[in-house]
């Protein structure tokens, strides 16, 4: 007996906005059908795949599956059957863009379906609708594997029979914005944010570079407003933890507390969770790796600014061990590294580097330096 489901997406609240620059971190996802190879974009952001609905609607049509899909242009709306039953309804927003640069805005989407109501966070990019590849997935009752090898995913769902049944695999390919063959570093910034931030981010956004930024309890809940601009400008957001307590002194509890509360101020604030966690001090074991889930990463290269207190010192020492694949470690709390960043990106730009976050140097170099788990 199949299930009848049921959902409609009827209401959207917007609440941020923001402009990003053309080469957003968009990956494009690629699908075999039968003989037909079928390309789309899609785009991680801090660690969840975002799919266009009507990528997703597409894909379930031209599957083997007894997926069909149609378009109902009065309403806006893509609507998914299967079994020749209704299973999801979304609509696509209209939204009007800028002519260089891709707009996106965030939206929360509330589903109604027979049983169950659920609450989205979906993404407008360029007029079409993003959603999360989990979230329609738990919608539409279907079930996801990972291959981090080939960086597939096989989308698949119970037949009648019982049998568990492929849809199509889909291959994500390298982000837009990562060019593999020129060489890269990752600039962290650990311990804030602080008055200090934007002037980082200020440099970041003239020479069109990104950063990490580890930030902790207190200071994450002082400064939403600087957290959603990391976010919007396609910096990442890292867990330093709430207390920047030495986590090998901690029972199991405390150290999911002090992680899973940072989770929940970044989230609440940007929509988006932390998808790696650096220990305070870059103190661990593995009792403390054991206790959290995320990835975790130190550093290798530590260009000791909160001891110094000197821009010149700071940037000799990120400039005198400049190499592929560096993760440096800074701190976003003092002026005089604000006052370094502003020589070192154009410079680091300069010599051919590119700025990546942390996770696009994980996606281009698989394992990376500093890494942890
Ligand atoms: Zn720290």
């Amino acid at each position: 007996m199949i299930k009848k489901i049921f959902a409609v997406i009827f209401f959207c609240l917007l609440f941020t906005s923001a402009v990003w620059a053309d080469t957003v971190e968009r990956y494009q996802g690629k699908s075999q059908l039968d003989d037909n190879t079928v390309y789309f974009d899609l785009f991680n952001f801090q660690g969840t795949n975002y799919f266009s609905l009507r990528d997703i609607a597409a894909l379930l049509n031209n599957s083997e599956c007894s997926f069909s899909m149609e378009y109902d242009n009065e309403n806006n709306a893509v609507i998914i059957n299967r079994n020749e039953e209704y299973v999801s309804t979304g609509r696509e927003f209209n939204k009007s863009t800028g002519k260089k640069k891709t707009k996106r805005e965030s939206c929360i989407l509330n589903v109604k379906s027979e049983n169950t109501d659920f609450t989205l966070k979906t993404y407008n990019i360029n007029n079409r609708n993003y959603i999360a590849l989990r979230d329609i997935c738990r919608i539409l009752e279907l079930n996801t594997k990972w291959d981090a090898n080939t960086k597939t995913i096989t989308l698949w769902y119970y037949d009648d029979m019982g049998e568990e049944t492929d849809i199509c695999n889909i291959t994500v390919l390298p982000p837009v914005i990562v060019d593999k063959s020129k060489p890269m570093v990752a600039l962290t910034f650990d311990d804030g944010p602080s008055v200090n931030t934007g002037r980082i981010l200020d440099t970041l956004e003239k020479y069109n570079g990104v950063a990490t930024f580890f930030v902790t309890g207190d200071n994450a809940s002082k400064y939403g407003d600087t957290l959603r601009r990391i976010v919007d400008e396609e910096s990442q957001i890292g867990n330093h933890t709430y207390g920047h307590l030495r986590l090998t002194a901690l029972s199991a509890d405390n150290i999911k507390y002090q992680v899973n509360r940072v989770q929940e101020i970044v989230a609440s604030a940007t929509g988006v969770y932390p998808t790696v966690v650096r220990p305070p001090y870059g103190s661990y074991n593995d009792f403390v790796k054991a206790n959290i889930d995320l990835r975790m990463l130190n550093w290798n290269v530590d260009t000791l600014d909160w001891k110094t207190r000197n821009a010149q010192s700071t940037y000799d020492e990120v400039m005198n061990t400049l190499s592929d694949g560096n993760v440096i470690l800074m701190h976003d709390l003092y002026s005089e590294t604000a006052d370094a960043v502003d020589k070192i990106v154009p410079e680091i730009i300069n010599r051919g580097y590119q700025l990546v976050t942390v996770d696009q140097l994980i996606y281009a170099k698989g394992t990376i330096k500093g890494q942890i788990k």
